[in-house]
């Protein structure tokens, strides 16, 4: 993983690599090859004393009266060069000290063999011999490749030696002398030359050598950098989808070929749209950050790969291919991030932390045929994790699978449901106990498939709130309430069920205002019911629209209550017309801990002022728990199920009058501790 929150083109730039400067090139090239010298100038130093006594034979010919001194001091040399020689190399002595025992070696030799030579009265003979010295300097300048200074000054010693040796040695003529002296000298400029040429080009090829294989490594390293990125997040520095496309392609193929299981886990951030509308893109991008080294970490110590997959969504495949140890894996991940602690205020479902939801589904024999099905059943179980409260954990079910495809056919259906006549509504009484006359109606819609089947509004509400195709349809039903009851007169008030979605519509007020207008309707003969239980946040917009509904004549009720944590704060907030309490405290009266619970509520909200209504009465003996707490307003299947706007006016003509309801008392929102 590259360092995360850098950025690696940057990287890349620094990384990239330039020769040393020259002097610690000239280093480099000393050291280049060192070993393979070594052994060179050994060898080397070996053939050239080999050679070197092999020359006692021309010492024996042309100066044999000497000659058992030259061989003596020929050996001598030979002997001493050698064993230095192989006593350095055996002691690991410096390559340079092996290049001066060979400048020292080849002056040794040349005047071990030059002075007794001196000494020889074979004057005729010698003038010519003399001549070989150059090959000593050739030696110093050629033979070996000592380091040009060492060889300048083992050949200059050398010369110098020469031209004692020829001004000395007398019974040479000048003419000789010039002609031996030049030659000498020469000689020495040109070996001396060469080897200095020979230097500078050995130490250019090492240079181009180098700099070539800079090139290379620094195109190898340029390919890294290129691959590294194209496969890595930006910002995570995790792999991006690209990279983790291709490492999924690899685990399906190993287990389509090999058996080797695996598993796919998806871990979104949990609202984390609000996070950044709170806090900013750079916080959001920081908090990406901080999540995926959370997620490398752990994944660091399982097998498995990590990525982003997009957004404020990861992705883990993980060789983990069991239920039991997926679950365990997804679960330690949800932990691990929850344990961060990272702040977000803003998510208002009780949590003020960051947390992640985490779907995964295994590769399973025979239930999928297609790579992107397995994604896409993790995709499923993220849902499904979503769907249950966030910052949880889920595995794919095939269950959830079919919940999903018939939300899915919901939402298709609920596009054509107005135009193709397939919504309705039902009303339920509400009943005056009192009276018993039917104080109002609730209006409920109903939905049928094309096949004529219905579907309950506990599956079909929620995804008309999710794709917002709840605005269209709650105008619908107030529009239709109005038409089917209202205009005509037969029922005194009707509630009407109201999402958030549409209560935070911009000009939803608005749209209900042109509805009243154009059925003629007055607005003190609807009630806007709200469910605690749903997910509202009573923002400004919201509370506004709340009172441009009061200002039309509209009544607010809190609808369900009982059921949220919502209830108790929103009664603070806003003063309802009418709370009405959730079934399931009716239900669960039977009990004396149930009865109490349920006094308690009805004290509470009497003591805040709204009027009360109990739901689901089913039975005589709950009618009589109702009479008993003093509320007289009640709905219920027992005391009328809910039914179509026909059997409702049947019903209204076969049994009493209907109470049209007093005018209600305009009771103004209450925006106390409201933000604005
Ligand atoms: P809700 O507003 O609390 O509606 C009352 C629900 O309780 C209705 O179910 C009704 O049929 C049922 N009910 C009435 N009396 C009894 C009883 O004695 N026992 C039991 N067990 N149930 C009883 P329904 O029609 O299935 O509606 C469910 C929920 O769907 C409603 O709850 C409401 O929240 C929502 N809903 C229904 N129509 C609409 C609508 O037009 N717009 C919106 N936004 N939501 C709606
Ligand atoms: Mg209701
Ligand atoms: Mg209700």
């Amino acid at each position: 993983m590259m360092p995360i929150g850098t950025d690696p083109l940057e990287n890349g730039a620094r990384d990239k690599l330039t020769l040393p400067a020259a002097p610690e090139l000239w280093a480099l090239y000393r050291e280049h090859g060192d070993k393979d010298r070594r052994q060179g100038i050994r060898q080397g130093l070996w053939i050239a004393v080999l050679t070197y006594l092999l020359f006692s034979v021309t010492d024996l010919v042309l100066i044999p009266d000497v000659a058992l001194y030259t061989i003596a001091c020929r050996f001598a040399v030979a002997i001493a060069v050698l064993s230095m020689m192989e006593i350095e190399v055996r002691i690991g002595a410096p390559t340079s000290r092996l290049d001066i025992t060979c400048a020292v070696a080849l002056v040794l030799g040349y005047l071990g063999w030059l002075l007794p030579s001196l000494m020889s009265n074979e004057h005729e003979n010698l003038s010519h011999y003399l001549i070989y010295g150059t090959i000593f300097m050739m030696g110093a300048n050629l033979f070996f490749s000592l380091r040009f200074r060492l060889s300048l000054l083992a050949s200059g010693v050398m010369l110098a030696a020469f031209f004692g040796a020829l001004f000395q040695f007398a019974p040479l003529d000048r003419a000789y002398q010039i002609t031996l002296g030049t030659f000498f000298v020469s000689c020495f400029v040109f070996t001396s030359y060469v080897n200095w040429k020979l230097q500078q080009e050995r130490f250019k090829v090492f240079v181009n050598a180098l700099e070539a294989k800079y090139l290379q490594k620094e195109a190898v390293e340029r390919g890294k950098t290129l691959l590294r990125l194209s496969n890595t997040d930006y910002l995570t520095g995790l792999e991006n989808r690209r990279s983790i496309d291709s490492r999924l392609r690899e685990h399906w193929r190993q287990w389509q070929q090999e058996g080797r299981g695996f598993s796919v886990l998806l871990i979104d951030v949990d609202f984390f749209k609000r996070y950044n509308d709170f806090y900013g893109h750079q916080r959001g991008d920081r908090c990406l950050i901080q999540v995926a080294e959370a997620l490398h970490r752990i994944i660091q110590t399982h097998e498995g790969s990590i990525g982003r997959f997009g957004g404020e969504e990861f992705i883990v495949i993980a060789k983990a291919a069991s239920d039991e140890k997926v679950l365990r894996l997804a679960e330690e991940i949800r932990q691990t991030i929850e344990q961060i602690q990272l702040s977000h205020e803003e998510r208002r479902d009780g949590v003020s932390i960051v947390t992640v939801s985490v779907g995964a589904a295994v590769a399973k024999v025979h239930s999928t045929s297609k790579l992107e099905k397995i994604i896409d059943q993790a995709d499923r179980a993220l849902y499904a994790a979503k769907a249950h409260g966030r910052n949880c954990a889920r595995l794919y079910d095939p269950s959830d699978a079919r919940a999903r495809d018939l939300t899915e056919n919901i939402a298709a259906l609920l596009k054509i449901a107005v135009e193709r006549d397939l919504v309705s509504l039902v009303y339920q009484p509400i009943r005056n106990l009192k009276s018993g006359a039917i104080d109002a109606v609730e209006a409920l819609m109903r939905l049928r498939m094309l096949d004529g089947s219905e579907i309950p509004p506990s599956l079909f509400i929620p995804v008309a709130e999710r794709t917002g195709r709840i605005i269209e349809l709650g105008n619908w039903s107030i529009r239709n309430a109005c038409r089917e009851l209202l205009v005509k007169d037969s029922i005194g008030l009707i509630s009407i069920n109201v999402s958030p979605i549409q209560l935070k519509a911009p000009g939803f007020a608005a749209s209900v205002a042109a509805i009243l207008g154009e059925t003629g309707v007055s607005g003190n003969r609807l009630a806007f019911e709200i469910t605690e239980g749903q997910e509202m946040e009573m923002h400004s917009d919201v509370l506004r629209c709340l009172v441009d509904l009061r200002t039309l004549g509209i009544q607010i009720w809190l609808d369900d209550f009982g059921t949220g944590f919502a209830g108790l704060s929103w009664l603070r907030l806003i003063e309802f017309d009418l709370v009405k309490i959730d079934r399931s405290f009716l239900h669960a009266s039977d009990t004396s801990e149930g009865e109490t619970m349920l006094q308690n509520i009805v004290r509470l909200i009497r003591d805040r002022g709204p009027d009360l209504l109990i739901e689901g009465v089913e039975t005589d003996e709950q009618l009589e728990i109702v009479q008993k707490l003093g509320i007289y307003r009640a709905q219920g299947y027992h005391l009328g199920t809910p039914s179509s706007a026909e059997r409702l006016m049947e019903l209204l003509t076969s049994t009493k009058k209907v109470d049209v309801p007093r005018a209600h008392s305009r009771k103004k929102l209450k925006l106390a501790g409201a933000t604005s």
